[in-house]
């Protein structure tokens, strides 16, 4: 048998014995979403679901399958719903999904859930999923289970953006397909980026607030935010251990592991 962290790879018996030994579990949140001409578009379900089970193996958890939706993406933090590929759920939609996987966790016994967001626009329709399945699981009677939720670049320390950015951080909205997201993923997934597709466009510039019917023009052609050049597996690494590091500590302090 292998020592995979991922539930679904489990049979049933195997993973009813995790649960039993209270087991943390982790819900990676992505999305399917255009992440310019160099990366794939599975981009944040797949940093998500990398970090998910990097954590996972550290304290030994185990990672339910990504949800692999994600709420609209929006112009200024994503390039927003008007690019060919970009597949998206509504608010009810995607809160309504997360609700419906955590009540059955719930089910099976899991009382540690740990939901790590890796696509901006979820945020708050996942804290609304979590809401409505503690308002079902209450219902039912149980009271015990125990929800981390988090973003995790947050976790990125400052040392290691003052040396991913010398010249001063953009910031997390405009890092879209950008250095971070590059990095991370030539570190995790580098059969997956295409290195000779990198845009050569300055950095969107946006004005403080957004516009209905959407102005793709504000958009770069690319869908890239910010220019992804200076990305490398090295920088991915830096980053993708402050998470491990980082995640894995708020883990183990919350749950007591
Ligand atoms: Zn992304
Ligand atoms: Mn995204």
């Amino acid at each position: 048998m292998s020592d995979t962290v991922f539930m679904a790879d489990l049979s049933w018996k195997t993973y009813a014995e995790r649960v039993k030994q209270g087991v943390v579990m982790f819900l990676p949140l992505g999305a399917t979403e255009q992440h310019g001409p160099h990366l794939p578009m599975s981009t944040d379900a797949l940093t998500s679901a990398g970090i998910s089970a990097g954590v996972a193996r550290e304290v030994g958890g185990l990672v339910a399958p990504t949800v692999n939706f994600g709420y609209k993406s929006q112009p200024r933090m994503g390039g927003g719903q008007d690019f060919v590929g970009t597949t998206s759920l509504d608010a009810t939609t995607f809160a309504t999904v997360l609700r419906d996987i955590i009540r059955d966790l719930a089910r099976h016994g899991i009382r540690k859930l740990v939901v790590l967001n890796g696509h901006y626009e979820n945020m708050m329709f996942s804290i609304e999923g979590i809401d409505l399945a503690r308002r079902e699981l209450r219902y039912d009677g149980i009271e015990d289970m125990k929800i981390m939720r988090l973003e995790y670049w947050d976790f990125t320390r400052p040392e290691t953006l003052v040396e991913l950015f010398p010249e001063g951080f953009p910031g997390y909205a405009l890092e879209h397909a950008a250095v971070m997201e590059t990095s991370m993923m030539l570190h995790l997934h580098p059969e997956l980026v295409d290195m000779s597709q990198l845009p050569d466009e300055p950095a969107a510039e946006f004005p403080p607030y957004d516009i209905y019917p959407t102005r793709p023009e504000w958009v770069p052609c690319s869908g890239v935010l910010s220019p992804p050049k200076g990305a490398s597996a090295e920088k991915g690494k830096l980053l993708f251990d402050d998470y491990v590091v980082g995640i894995s500590a708020a883990v183990r302090q919350e749950f007591g592991l």
